[in-house]
């Protein structure tokens, strides 16, 4: 609860960005916070030893700031989605439907393998497309999901139930 208190105090609403209407959590005044940053990132680690993640995964872009120093003190290797067209090696790419339009997201192929349980790793859960497309592109690489954690889940736009349904079990951690 204190932590709860202390990252949602860190997130700065921004109305109308990137379009009207739409309200932007912004993450920055948490990543400027040593102490905020600190906590969310032991959390996050306590949520990987918890699953028994072997692979740690961060979704370009904010995702990476978060996942990485996760991959570090939790001592197990951090693997990059990106969008498509980033990475220069042999990908697996995976689509999925935005509101307006498609996305693709990519994985290194080499970087994931069977036997590997794999944390992924987000800021925000909205809808839950790019977190669905990220639990498909593992499985393809032969691993599997250890979970999902995410800073904060945007609840009105359901995106836990749509990312529940392809889960089989694993947790999706909201902090
Ligand atoms: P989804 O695919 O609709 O769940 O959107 C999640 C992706 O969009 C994540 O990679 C987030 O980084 C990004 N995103 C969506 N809404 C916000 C927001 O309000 N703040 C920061 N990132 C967001």
């Amino acid at each position: 609860e204190e932590l709860r208190e202390l990252l949602l105090s860190r997130i700065r609403d921004v109305a109308d960005y990137p379009q009207p209407g739409v309200m932007f959590k912004d993450i920055t005044p948490l990543l400027a916070d040593p102490d905020a940053f600190r906590a969310l990132t032991g959390a996050l680690v306590e949520e990987c030893r918890r699953s028994g993640a072997t692979k740690i995964v961060g979704l370009e872009a904010r995702g990476f700031i978060l996942a990485a120093p996760v991959a570090v003190a939790a001592g197990i290797g951090f693997v990059p989605v990106r969008k498509a067209g980033k990475l220069p090696g042999a990908t697996l790419s995976q689509g999925y439907d935005l509101e307006y339009g498609t996305a693709e997201i990519e994985v290194h192929a080499e970087d994931l393998a069977e036997g590997d349980r794999v944390a992924v790793i987000d800021d925000v859960l909205a809808t839950g497309g790019t977190a669905e497309a990220a639990v498909e592109l593992i499985r393809r690489a032969g691993a599997e999901v250890a979970g999902v954690s995410v800073l904060m889940e945007l609840g009105f736009l359901d995106g836990r139930a749509r990312l529940e349904k392809v889960l089989r079990g694993a947790p999706l951690t909201a902090l």
